[in-house]
C-alpha cells in the first residue's frame, strides 16, 4: 500500500480528517469516475459528497473498484455526504442518509452533514427542488435542532461515525452545540481569500468545531457564474505570492486554508489540477503572506449566496 501523503485533523469526537479532499458538485456522470481514481491514485484519501450532486451512484463504483485493486481499504478513505432539505422531517433522516449510502455502496460515511439550515417540501424522493401552487419553492419549516437529533441517531446506528452542518451561521450554531448530545464536528462554509468569514470562524475555533473551506477557487464553474465576479486565479496578491514561491495561484489559494488549520475540499475532473491541488499541503505560507490573502476579503464575495432560499425563515446569510 502507498504511503500516506495526507495531514489531518482532529475533531471534537475524537476522530480525523484529511485536510484535503476532492470537491465532487458539478463533476458530471462521465467524468467523475475518473476524477475520483485520479484523486485516490494521487493520493487523496477524502471525498467530498452529496447527494443533491446527483453523481454518487459513479463515486461509488470509483470507491468500489480502488478497493478492489488494493490501492486503499475502506476505512483509508474518509466519505463526506450531506443530507438534503427534503429530508429534514425527523422520520426522513435515516431515508435521507441512505440514499446516500446505497450509490455509494457504502455501509457507513465517516462525516454526515446537514446540507443547510433550510428544510424544503417532502413530495416523493424524486423531487428535489418542491414548488407551490404559485411555482414558488415550497418548504419545511422543521427546526434544524429536530433534523440534528433526528441525525444524532444515524450515529447510534453506526451509519455516520461523525456529524456536523454547512452554511450554519452563528446563532444557528449556537442552537445546535446547546441541544448537541452527538458533538458537532464540523461546520462546512464558504471561504477563501475574497469573502469575510471571520465571525463563523471565530465561533466555530472557540467551540473546537472544525471549519471545511467550500469553494476554495470561489466556484468558476458554478451555474450562475458572472465575468463580472472576482477571479481569484488572476488576483494579483495571489499572483505575486504564487510567483514568488514557483508554485501556482491555486496552490496559494488551498495553502491559504491548509495553513489556518481549516480543511479544504477543491473541486476538479481535471486530473493534472486534482494532482496539482493535492501538492498544496506541501505549502507553508508565512504570516505576512496570509495576512496579505485575507486583506482580499474587503469585496465580501459570496459565490454560493443561496439567494433561491432568501425567503425561507432560517435562511442564514443575512
Ligand atoms: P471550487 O472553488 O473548488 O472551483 C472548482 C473550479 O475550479 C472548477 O471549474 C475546476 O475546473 C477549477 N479548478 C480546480 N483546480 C484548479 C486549478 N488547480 N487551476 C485552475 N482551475 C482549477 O468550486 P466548488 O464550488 O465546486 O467547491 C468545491 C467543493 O466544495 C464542491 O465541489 C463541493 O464538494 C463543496 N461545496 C459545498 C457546498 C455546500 O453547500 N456545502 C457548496 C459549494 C461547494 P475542472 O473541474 O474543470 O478542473
Amino acid at each position: 500500500m502507498a504511503a500516506d501523503k495526507n495531514t489531518y485533523s482532529f475533531l471534537s469526537d475524537h476522530t480525523r480528517i484529511p485536510n484535503i479532499g476532492l470537491g465532487t458538485w458539478k463533476s458530471a456522470k462521465g467524468d467523475v469516475k475518473n476524477a475520483v481514481i485520479a484523486a485516490i491514485d494521487a493520493g487523496y484519501r477524502h471525498l467530498d459528497c452529496a447527494f443533491i450532486y446527483q453523481n454518487e451512484e459513479e463515486i461509488g463504483e470509483a470507491l468500489k473498484e480502488k478497493i478492489k485493486d488494493g490501492t486503499i481499504e475502506r476505512d483509508d478513505i474518509y466519505i463526506t455526504t450531506k443530507l438534503w432539505g427534503t429530508h429534514h422531517s425527523p422520520s426522513r433522516v435515516e431515508q435521507g442518509i441512505k440514499m446516500s449510502l446505497t450509490p455509494l455502496q457504502l455501509d457507513y460515511v465517516d462525516l454526515y452533514l446537514m446540507h443547510s439550515p433550510c428544510g424544503r417540501k417532502f413530495i416523493d424522493d424524486k423531487t428535489f427542488f418542491p414548488k407551490d401552487e404559485n411555482d414558488k419553492n415550497a418548504y419545511d419549516d422543521v427546526h434544524y435542532v429536530e433534523t440534528w437529533k433526528a441525525m444524532e441517531k444515524l450515529v447510534e446506528k453506526g451509519l455516520a461515525i461523525s456529524i456536523g452542518v454547512s452554511n450554519f451561521n452563528v446563532s444557528q450554531m449556537e442552537e445546535i452545540v446547546t441541544a448537541a448530545q452527538v458533538p458537532c464536528v464540523m461546520n462546512q462554509i464558504e471561504i477563501h481569500p475574497a469573502i469575510d468569514q471571520s465571525d463563523i470562524i471565530t465561533y466555530c475555533k472557540a467551540k473546537s468545531i472544525a471549519l471545511t473551506a467550500y469553494s476554495p477557487f470561489g466556484s468558476p464553474d458554478r451555474p450562475w457564474a458572472s465575468d463580472k465576479d472576482p477571479n481569484l486565479f488572476e488576483d494579483p496578491v495571489v499572483k505575486e505570492i504564487a510567483e514568488s514561491r514557483g508554485c501556482t495561484a491555486g496552490q496559494v489559494l488551498l495553502a491559504y486554508h491548509l495553513n489556518q488549520e481549516v480543511v479544504v475540499v477543491p473541486k476538479s475532473v481535471t486530473p493534472s489540477r486534482i494532482k496539482e491541488n493535492f501538492e498544496a499541503l506541501s505549502i507553508k505560507l508565512k504570516p505576512e503572506e496570509i495576512t496579505k490573502l485575507k486583506e482580499l476579503n474587503s469585496t465580501n464575495y459570496r459565490a454560493c449566496a443561496m439567494n433561491m432560499l432568501k425567503d425561507h425563515p432560517y435562511f442564514p446569510f443575512k
